[in-house]
């Protein structure tokens, strides 16, 4: 059955929807997720032949990395998406979706470079860089 989720930024410029599986949520707790969002960044993944964008024209996309960009809304700031260059596929921020989602976390990466100010209190794996 196919699955149909939807969502968009905080003040809707931004719409997204989906369809097909997406990905367990994966909490990256690298310096640059850190800094983007003030925690963690908490994604799931979708193929882009399976995302629909509405207002792909209020996405700023800065480029964070050598291999990678992020996106988000130019009037809000929500942060939305991770693109790695030359993959089919899209990280999308699982707060962004609309309720309910369906997902749940899976692992938690670049944990060596977590903020100080939390602790991770989970049972899921952690990995202190990156899972793959
Ligand atoms: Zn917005
Ligand atoms: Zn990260």
């Amino acid at each position: 059955m196919a699955q149909e989720h939807t969502g968009s930024c905080n003040c809707g410029a931004v719409r997204f929807r989906t369809r097909g599986t997406l990905r367990e949520v994966i909490a990256c707790h690298c310096s640059q997720c850190r800094k983007q969002t003030g925690l963690y960044y908490a994604a799931t993944n979708v193929l882009d032949s399976e995302l629909n964008l509405e207002g792909a024209e209020n996405i700023t996309w800065y480029r964070s990395s050598p291999q990678a960009r992020r996106g988000f809304c130019k009037t809000c700031g929500s942060a939305l998406f991770w693109k790695m260059d030359g993959l089919d596929y899209s990280s999308i921020m699982a707060g962004a979706f609309d309720t309910p989602t369906g997902l749940a976390f899976g692992v938690h990466i670049f944990c060596a470079d977590k903020g100080d100010f939390y602790e991770i209190n989970d049972d899921l794996p952690q990995f202190a860089q990156s899972n793959a």
